[in-house]
């Protein structure tokens, strides 16, 4: 099934690879107690929650489509790439993400350029493919827009410890090997309807992508939230993160700004249909989802 969200001239696209339950939550979150969980057990479940305590997680990329090009954001885990520590996500070899590109009306040689909001194994994956043996780009005509430190960060770790980071070896350096990179900084103004907004924290150089002007806009924001929870308690770290302080710094900041504003909110992670408005909730926010 195709989705679309429509902001102003520009029309937004889902692309779902993976949809279910994956971690558990109180390993997802490292602060997490079961108390807190307990307290919010009642509307998480079972959208948000499995009956194991699972948290249901949707793997996606955003496609947006403005007058003058095609930007895919963020591009899942890939198919064929060794994940030896996460076994979902382990040689996949699966259709269902070029399907559901070909669903929303788009091949491979339709998009102009690729953002990763940060370069994470779940947003990385389908920059490159296998082809007799070697990766290379999935999307033969696009560029590549990496945020600087993010790129520098993940290329100085893989260097150090490769068995750390195989996403980096097998679906980011091919692309720069390929010359397909823009280094740009996590305040990049694309162009008039695209800009690039910094929200470190969860990656040292992390950033959301907003689509349209104040008044008409979406906010495609990466993985600077994963889960409702994270907006009653932004200060709720998630395990990978690379500096929680920061992170939750980082969600009441954005969240403070664009708090009951007809901004919406397109999440990387939450289940389908994935998108909301931030609203007040006591002394943080919540999500209205669909
Ligand atoms: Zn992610």
């Amino acid at each position: 099934m195709s989705i679309q969200i429509q902001i102003g001239p520009t029309t937004i696209h889902r692309i779902v690879e993976q949809e279910g339950p994956l971690f558990a939550a109180l390993h997802f979150f490292p602060t997490l107690t079961p108390e807190l969980l307990e307290e919010n057990r009642a509307w998480l479940q079972p959208r948000f929650l499995d009956p194991d305590d699972k948290l249901v997680l949707c793997i996606q990329s955003y496609l947006v489509q403005t007058r003058h090009h095609n930007i895919l954001i963020d591009t899942c885990v890939g198919n064929h790439k060794p994940r030896p520590s996460r076994a979902f996500w382990h040689m996949m070899n699966s259709d269902r993400y070029e399907k559901n590109l070909a669903a929303a009306g788009f091949g491979v040689n339709d998009i102009d350029f690729v953002m990763c909001t940060h370069l994470h194994t779940d947003h990385v994956g389908w920059n490159t493919r296998l082809e007799n043996g070697r990766w290379v780009p999935t999307f033969p005509n696009a560029r590549y827009v990496f945020a600087d430190r993010e790129l520098a960060y993940w290329t100085a770790r893989q260097r150090d410890e490769p068995a750390a980071c195989p996403w980096v070896t097998d679906s980011v350096l091919p692309v720069v090997a390929a010359n397909r990179v823009d280094i740009v900084k996590s305040t990049h103004a694309f162009d008039d309807e695209v800009t690039l907004i910094p929200t470190p924290g969860h990656t040292i150089d992390h950033y959301s992508v907003q689509v349209g002007q104040p008044g008409t806009d979406a906010l495609i924001t990466g993985d600077m939230i994963h889960s409702p929870l994270q907006a009653r308690y932004p200060e709720l770290g998630m395990m990978a993160d690379y500096d929680a302080g920061q992170a939750g710094a980082t969600r009441r900041k954005l969240f403070d700004r664009i708090c009951d504003t007809s901004t919406l909110l397109c999440t990387a992670h939450f289940p389908s249909p994935s998108v909301g408005r931030v609203v007040r909730w006591r002394d943080a926010f919540d999500l209205t989802t669909g």
